[in-house]
């Protein structure tokens, strides 16, 4: 079979790694949905789907995902020997993956905004979007998606992102003064290396440590929002204190009660008038 250079490239980044399998598509909807049919297939533990673009990538509650072809990194895996009752925990291990693999090759300072999110000085650099797959009672699989803005044509436009957006190479640009490409399969295989770390280690107190370690605004009043239906209306506020074992969310409220948000389809947004957007 003739591989183009991206494929064969991948191989080569990827070679050292226990994967189960990797499927690359120049373009495809979205690696969520290619990973779903090769799950339902019978995909092993740790198959990875990449894609170049993404022409319906997307992120929670149906929301888009954008993805630009050689300027993106847009990947699924599937991970086969799930415990129910981590699957909360599996989207903070992919953002802190994304996060020691960008502090480790580019010595970058990546913040985590709660719950799947990845900053680079406060604007989305990364979203992750985690998706659990049921034969009836019984939990087949996860799929962790993962995409990267890395060079500037990834940036949505203004108005089709609700919250800021940047990309790896404008922070390179900034930190080094030169402009360096972004190797993405080096980067992916970096991310897949820590992932696998800590896949292993979900139920340490330090996999929690590290997760809470790198959130943005701790400390800081941050607010609630909850999607219904089109709407959103705010939930709660408070200040963020950081995270319980189950990867929840811990706020103190103004009259200093504690509070825990649920690991689910919620909103955060920094304050504005305490050092937020
Ligand atoms: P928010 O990021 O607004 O807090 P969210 O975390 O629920 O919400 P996701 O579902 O992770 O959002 O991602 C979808 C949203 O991210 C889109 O609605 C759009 O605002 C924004 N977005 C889409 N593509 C990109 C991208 N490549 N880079 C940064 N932001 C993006």
């Amino acid at each position: 079979m003739i591989q183009n250079p991206d494929q064969e490239e991948l191989q080569q980044a990827l070679a050292g790694l226990p994967l189960g399998g990797v499927r690359y598509f120049e373009r495809t909807s979205s690696t969520m949905d290619e990973a779903a049919i090769w799950l339902e297939g019978g995909a092993p533990d740790l198959a990875l789907v990449v894609a170049d673009e993404q022409t319906a990538g997307r992120g929670r509650l149906g929301r888009r995902w954008f993805t630009a072809p050689k300027a993106s990194l847009a990947f699924s895996l599937i991970l086969r020997q799930v415990d129910p009752r981590q699957p909360s925990l599996l989207t903070g291990l992919g953002a802190l993956a994304v996060c020691e693999a960008l502090e480790n090759l580019y010595r970058l300072k990546p913040q985590i905004k709660w719950p799947n999110d990845v900053l680079l000085n406060q604007q989305k650099v990364c979203g992750i979007l985690t998706e659990s797959h049921w034969q009836g009672e019984q939990l087949s699989g996860v799929v962790i998606g993962i995409g990267i803005n890395l060079a500037p044509s990834s940036v949505p436009p203004v108005n089709a992102a609700l919250f800021p957006a940047t990309c790896v190479q404008d922070h390179l640009r900034v930190q080094s003064g030169a402009s360096p490409q972004v190797d993405r399969f080096q980067l992916l295989a970096a991310i897949l290396e820590r992932l696998l770390v800590w896949r292993s280690r979900l139920q340490a107190t330090s996999f929690i440590q590290s997760w809470e370690a790198r959130l943005a605004y701790r400390h800081k009043t941050v607010q609630i929002f909850q999607a219904l239906d089109k709407e959103e209306s705010l939930l709660t506020e408070g200040r963020l204190e950081g995270l319980n074992a189950d990867g929840n969310l811990i706020l103190r409220q103004a009259n200093g009660e504690i509070q825990t948000i649920n690991f689910g389809e919620i909103r955060l947004r920094p304050l504005s008038s305490n050092g937020g957007l």
